[in-house]
């Protein structure tokens, strides 16, 4: 694999770490995603919002490379999606985001120190080494005390916590948080934001997809979709002619 950048280079903290140029998406007749363009910066906290059908989960599925586009390119952390196999491309997703879903889709009945553990499966670290880190990702989603908990004795807005933990644990570059809040009351939503604001802090690159105005509005920068078109973007007002 080539990159267009120097892994730990000086560059490192000013890289895009997702471009989409002139993506599209097409299923069958439906034009999902119709020329989307959008880089995130590493060290980036940005919303992607829209209406339901705007096309913001497919957006999703194009930075989180759980799906490939039907034109244009896609590189993150500097590697073009189109010229990798699934095999690397997995190794990419799996080295480079962590990811939170609405659902929290925790396993049940294992505590969640284990929930945590295993969702470095993948990553390559050895089992002893995955435990070590779980329990470091709950202490610092502030779950140090619930390690033995399983999900359905926690609350919603824990739960979410869990799946933070889990998605952060290996150290990934990128966050990406879909609807994040959806399944929770305001107060555990607002300490959810809080905690995704916290991580970027201290270095992730978060993306945040919601249909929510208020949280959209209470990040740094919103890219705006609509009919599978980024139809505004508030760091693009910010950036020189050129
Ligand atoms: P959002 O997440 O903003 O609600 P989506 O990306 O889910 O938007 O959907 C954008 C459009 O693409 C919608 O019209 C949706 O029905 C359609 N779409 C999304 N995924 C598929 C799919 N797998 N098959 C067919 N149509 C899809």
């Amino acid at each position: 694999m080539t990159a267009h950048h120097e892994p730990g280079g000086d560059e490192a903290d000013h890289r895009p770490l997702v471009e989409l140029v002139d993506v599209s998406k097409v299923y069958g007749e439906i034009t999902a995603l119709r020329g989307a363009t959008v880089t995130i910066q590493a060290g980036e906290l940005a919303g992607i919002v829209g209406p339901s059908g705007s096309g913001k989960s497919t957006m999703l599925n194009m930075i989180g490379t759980l799906d490939r586009p039907s034109g244009g390119t896609v590189r993150i952390d500097g590697y073009d999606v189109a010229a990798l196999s699934d095999r690397q491309l997995s190794a990419l997703r799996a080295r480079t985001i962590g990811f939170v879903f609405q659902q929290f889709h925790l396993t049940a009945g294992i505590p969640v120190l284990d929930n945590v553990a295993d969702g470095l499966i993948y990553s390559g670290v050895p089992p002893r080494e995955r435990l070590d880190l779980a329990e470091e990702a709950l202490l610092r989603v502030g779950l140090g005390h619930r390690l033995g908990h399983r999900p359905h004795e926690l609350s919603g807005g824990e739960q979410q916590r869990v799946a933070i933990a889990r998605a952060v644990a290996g150290g990934p570059d990128l966050l990406l948080a879909d609807e994040p809040t959806g399944n929770l009351d305001s107060t555990s939503g607002a300490g959810v934001m809080a905690l995704l604001r916290e991580l970027h802090a201290a270095g992730t690159t978060v993306v945040v997809i919601t249909h929510d105005r208020d949280i959209a509005a209470s990040l740094p920068r919103q890219v705006e979709m609509l009919d599978g078109r980024v139809v505004a973007d508030s760091a693009r007002t910010r950036e020189p002619a050129c």
